[in-house]
């Protein structure tokens, strides 16, 4: 695994501290945070950065490649330093978003659905859609 410093580099992009921590955030959460869950947890690290900044930092690191953004409707979006394409399963309810621990393959999904339409796929997003297992409690 590449330090950020140089995959930031890498990308072209200025290593700044604000950019490091809002990656590190990320990629020691399990969860799919938001941009303002984000800024309340940087409050303690750089209590001068402004939510406009981390919207700002979210969107470059996003168009880098290096983190990716998932929307969850209503223009409100959920960050995942996990950029590899993996399925999403999507909380109607509370919103919050999950990995998919197992999943069929697929990788034998796009072979099939490639060859039946004889074309090449380039990537895929997959989000399954429902209620967690804590609304469903609640249901
Ligand atoms: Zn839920
Ligand atoms: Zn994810």
């Amino acid at each position: 695994m590449q330090q950020l410093p140089e995959i930031l580099k890498s990308k072209k992009l200025k290593v700044t501290p604000q950019r490091i921590s809002i990656y590190k955030i990320l990629s020691e959460s399990k969860e799919h945070l938001s941009a303002e869950h984000i800024y309340s947890l940087l409050q303690e690290i750089h209590p001068t950065i402004s939510l406009a900044t981390i919207y700002k930092t979210l969107g470059t690191c996003t168009k880098a490649n290096l983190i990716q953004a998932i929307n969850v409707g209503e223009n409100s979006f959920r960050y995942d330093a996990n950029c590899e394409p993996h399925p999403h399963f999507v909380c109607t309810k509370c919103k919050n978003i999950y990995d998919l621990p197992c999943v069929p393959s697929i990788s034998t999904l796009k072979t099939e659905l490639e060859d039946s339409m004889n074309s090449n796929i380039l990537y895929e997003k997959i989000y399954v859609y429902g209620l967690c297992p804590h609304c469903k409690e609640e249901h």
